[in-house]
């Protein structure tokens, strides 16, 4: 399977992508949590990322590009992918689109999870995060063994500053301004089907179930 999510934070794609990903056996990419992997253990690629992002400039679509190649040529992709936070933009859709040409594959479904605001803010609320190691962790889905540490490294989790509602509103709306030209995109070439982030997770898996099959992902790994 090959399929690309795309919907706000809160709209439970990280979630979905778990389930997917152990169920069909294919990577979760998602490019904010790969590009804060390198950052954190400063390889080349994170010190370059790390010195654009000091400067206050945006990580260029190239850099980005090929961080997501070096991980879909690697062997552990060679049954598909499940892409979240990329591409962001219609360069790095393009860029996607080359690479898949050049090894003679094809993107299954571009799945895009529209969820309301007030869901989402529901959603966020709760969330924390290590700053050490990078664990996500919510405070009534997700909780650690020990309130406000982190299972894995110990150290004290954090709520990320934008999770607040009166900034998710706001949020919300830049990401679908953002995101309509990458959704036209996608319809144009027929690959977009909107599902409903609002939806629990046991009801969207049935949504999501139909949706790829009727999308011929059933036969892709076969
Ligand atoms: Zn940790």
């Amino acid at each position: 399977m090959r399929i690309i999510l795309f919907g706000p934070p809160g709209a439970g794609k990280g979630t979905h992508a778990q389930i997917l990903s152990r169920k069909w056996q294919v990577p979760h990419l998602a490019a904010g949590d790969l590009l804060r992997s390198h950052i954190r253990e400063l390889t080349e690629v994170g010190k370059k990322v790390k010195a654009i992002l000091e400067r206050g400039e945006l990580v260029p679509d190239v850099l980005i590009n090929e961080l997501i190649a070096v991980e879909l040529r690697k062997p552990v992709a060679r049954r598909g992918f499940i892409l979240d936070g990329y591409p962001r933009t219609l360069g790095q859709a393009d860029a996607l689109d080359e690479f898949l040409k050049g090894k003679n594959e094809n993107l299954d479904v571009a799945l895009y999870f529209k969820t309301s605001v007030d869901v989402v803010i529901d959603r966020l609320t709760g969330r924390r995060f290590c700053p050490e190691c990078g664990a996500n962790y919510h405070i009534r889905n997700i909780p650690p063994k020990v309130s406000g540490k982190c299972d894995r490294c110990g150290a004290s989790l954090v709520e990320r500053s934008d999770d607040r509602p009166e900034t998710v509103r706001r949020r919300l709306e830049v990401y679908e301004k953002d995101t309509a030209p990458l959704l036209n995109y996608y319809q144009v070439k027929g690959f977009l089907e909107e599902v409903p982030g609002d939806f629990d997770v046991d009801e969207l898996q049935a949504v999501l179930a139909k949706v790829l099959e009727r999308h011929g992902v059933r036969e892709s790994i076969r």
